[in-house]
């Protein structure tokens, strides 16, 4: 953590809002185990040591990213749990995001036994749907469309139009609860030339009224910080967005881009 503020300073960030992911009931998929959670209580204090370290030199945000499940075996369970950690922490921001649904992470082969792209994207965005409307514990929603990386298909692409109906009711049930979404450059990184989620999805928001626009770059190592912000900003010039937001203690402030 002390490598990703110092990372910070040195591309000249005045600030850093960590987020790091949280997966409850992560499912255990086989070949790998790989566990989401980690011990918030920690989190905090270690965040707190670096506030105190670099005071003056960097403000530094305490955020968290987690993942909403839509099944209903699990779905009480975990809203039940996100609440009462939304509660017990200050958190300055909340990332609500899919990774896991039917039980399996679209990363893996399982998730597309019987699955076509079509409907693996249809079940994915039904996923973000359900879970806009059952949870509330955050603050916007993650890199709606970041699973369209693991399609088994060389194309790594779709028209957002062929889900338009689905999306539509996310981003409505999104605006209408006052939260937003986030624009992720990771997919800049990984190749795709464009963020998470694509122009036509920004731009679908912004049509139905959405302004809470978060920038997030989904750095996993220093030299990933911020990566191609310069290109989300020219994109959001480019759609007519004037504001990104940031989130302190769980509000909205809007940044003139
Ligand atoms: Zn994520």
């Amino acid at each position: 953590m002390e490598d990703m503020v110092k990372g910070a300073i040195d591309k000249g960030l005045n600030m850093i809002c960590f987020t790091d992911h949280y997966d409850f009931l992560y499912p255990s998929l086989g070949v790998e185990t790989w566990s989401f959670t980690f011990c918030v209580e920690d989190y905090f204090k270690m965040i707190s040591d670096l506030k105190e370290q670099y005071r003056g030199q960097i403000e530094i945000l305490t955020g968290v990213e987690l993942g909403l499940r839509n099944e209903p075996a699990i779905r009480e369970k975990t809203r039940a749990f996100y609440k009462k950690m939304v509660n017990e922490f200050p958190f300055d921001f909340v990332i609500g995001s899919t990774h896991v649904l039917e039980n399996t992470d679209p990363y893996y082969d399982a998730y597309w036994i019987g699955k076509t792209k079509e409907t693996g994207l249809r079940d994915y965005f039904t996923s973000i749907k359900e879970n806009a409307s059952f949870y509330s514990c955050f603050d916007v929603y993650g890199h709606l469309d970041y699973m369209i990386r693991y399609v088994r298909d060389t194309e790594k692409d779709y028209n957002a139009s062929d889900y338009q109906d689905i999306l539509d009711e996310a981003l409505k049930k999104l605006i209408v609860s006052g939260k937003g979404i986030e624009l992720n450059t990771s997919g800049f990184k990984y190749g795709l030339n464009r963020p998470h989620p694509k122009m036509e999805i920004l731009k679908r928001y912004k049509e139905l009224g959405g302004t809470i626009l978060s920038i997030g770059s989904d750095a996993h190592k220093p030299e990933h910080l911020a990566y191609d912000f310069k290109k989300a900003k020219n994109l959001l010039n480019e759609l007519g967005f004037s504001y990104y937001t940031i989130f302190k203690e769980r509000k909205p402030v809007q940044i003139k881009l």
